[in-house]
């Protein structure tokens, strides 16, 4: 799948979120969601002793808070300057389950690749 301007702002604003608001152990992951009618939802991951909650799952719930009905696209960037981070298999298969045309964000910083969540 092609790289769009719309994905490359969405690595942006995931890679700002993680600047501003990943500054401690308890957040370490960034993720940005485009929805269908270009709205971005960003949520950054929980850790705890349990193990938390990444930050694809904290989007999904931010975006049925907000009533969204439909992501787009996400991508999940590290805290740190550390580069695009692939979901983890529960997340991936909990964002296929709810949004199954979504688009996914992978590879380097510097050459991004689109993919599919399924
Ligand atoms: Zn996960």
């Amino acid at each position: 799948m092609t790289m769009r301007d719309t994905d490359r702002a969405l690595v942006q604003a995931a890679s700002a979120v993680a600047k501003l608001r990943c500054r401690s152990a308890a957040h370490t992951l960034a993720s940005a969601a485009r929805t269908a009618d270009g709205r971005v939802i960003s949520a950054v991951n929980v850790v705890h002793a349990t193990g938390g909650a990444c930050p694809e799952t904290v989007a999904l719930g931010t975006a049925a808070t907000q009533g969204v009905g439909e992501l787009e696209t996400i991508v999940t960037v590290g805290d740190r300057g550390r580069a695009i981070v692939t979901p983890c298999d529960p997340c991936r298969q909990l964002l296929a389950e709810h949004f199954p045309s979504l688009r996914l964000i992978v590879g380097p910083v510097d050459n991004p690749q689109v993919t599919t969540i399924v």
